[in-house]
């Protein structure tokens, strides 16, 4: 079966000028990324902020365009497509942001937020964009009663409820979540994902999952892409990554994550550096600056981005027996 979503090569950099005579630099938020996503799974992306994570949640949905590469949504090029092509596909595709209370308009009664994007992409009447969005209301957990209030009105796990039911409104086959639960306390944050879990049964939804803490993405996901600075440095099935992690990124990430156990004693690998700046980004392995186990390779050579099991893909040279060979 072919993916749902697949991504092939994406790049997307910005330009920023430096300073009033300064020359214009490039800042290389998604540099040469690919990963597929197959129906009906969660594929989450992993990563400190910085990494081009959400940018390419922005890709994937084109609400920005690639400078380079390719995204693929449901056997079609999606990069080929103009906008007015685009427009019946966009409909597939809905996203949720990290804050609702930035991301739904405070002056729009709740039943017209989760409608709104019925009035953007089908027929239907007032009176029935009025009682699917009751309905929606409903299935997200909130009763119809609050149709008519604002959405000021309502606590942040409530509307990151209002901004679920407002995604799924159109039946979409993929929703890009994109840190729907980091403003929520701990203990609303594992309702909502709940509740996405449970919408995800109910409707055969296709999630990508954008967040920086690999203690969220645990329960919810089928495989996981680690980023960092723009780049892929891992991806694999859930449980292979937590319990064989081979970048030393992804090792230093996971080493952080609680333990439920507390006689399972966890050394925590603490990273050297700060994150350097993708606008200049290291030589060699972007990692290099920070890694626990650097080489002197590592700081010429970029490490190839290649499938070392069935599966798990990790961009390292430690997993490179040519380069190996000669590092002993
Ligand atoms: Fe560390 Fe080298 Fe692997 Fe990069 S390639 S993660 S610097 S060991
Ligand atoms: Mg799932």
């Amino acid at each position: 079966e072919t993916p749902l979503v697949e991504v092939k090569g994406l790049q997307k950099s910005f330009s920023i000028k430096k300073g009033w005579f300064g020359a214009n630099k490039y800042l290389r938020a998604v540099d040469g990324i690919s990963f597929a996503i197959n129906k009906g799974e969660t594929f989450s992306l992993v990563g400190e902020s910085g990494c081009g994570k959400s940018t390419t949640g922005r890709l994937v949905t084109r609400l920005l365009k690639p400078n380079g590469g390719e995204v693929w949504f449901d056997g079609q090029n999606i990069g080929a497509l103009s906008d007015n092509q685009m427009r019946p596909v966009r409909k597939h595709m809905q996203m949720v942001f990290q804050d609702p209370y930035a991301s739904l308009n405070p002056r729009m009664k709740v039943k017209d937020l989760v409608a709104e994007p019925l009035l953007i992409h089908t027929k239907l009447s007032p009176q029935e964009r009025d009682k699917l969005a009751r309905e929606l209301l409903e299935t997200v957990g909130l009763s119809s009663f609050h149709a008519e209030r604002y959405a000021h009105e309502f606590s942040g796990g409530q509307r990151q409820r209002i901004g679920i039911a407002r995604a799924l409104s159109v039946r979409p086959s993929l929703i890009v979540a994109d840190e729907p639960v980091s403003a929520l306390d701990v203990s609303i944050q594992s309702q909502v994902l709940n509740l996405l879990q449970d919408l995800q049964e109910e409707y055969g939804l296709t999630y990508l999952f954008i967040s920086h803490d690999l203690s969220v993405v645990e329960h919810i996901s089928d495989r996981i892409g680690v980023m960092y600075l723009g780049t892929l440095v891992e991806t694999a099935d859930k449980d292979t990554l937590y319990d064989r992690p081979l970048h030393p990124y992804t090792q230093a990430l996971l080493s952080s994550v609680p333990v439920p156990d507390p006689n399972q004693k966890k050394e925590r690998i603490i990273l050297k550096g700060d994150l350097p700046s993708p606008v200049d980004p290291p030589t060699g392995c972007r990692f290099h600056t920070r890694c626990p186990a650097c080489m002197e390779v590592c700081k010429l050579k970029e490490p190839v981005f290649r499938e070392v099991e069935p599966g798990h893909q990790v961009a390292c040279h430690l997993y490179d027996e040519e380069i190996m060979k000669n590092e002993k």
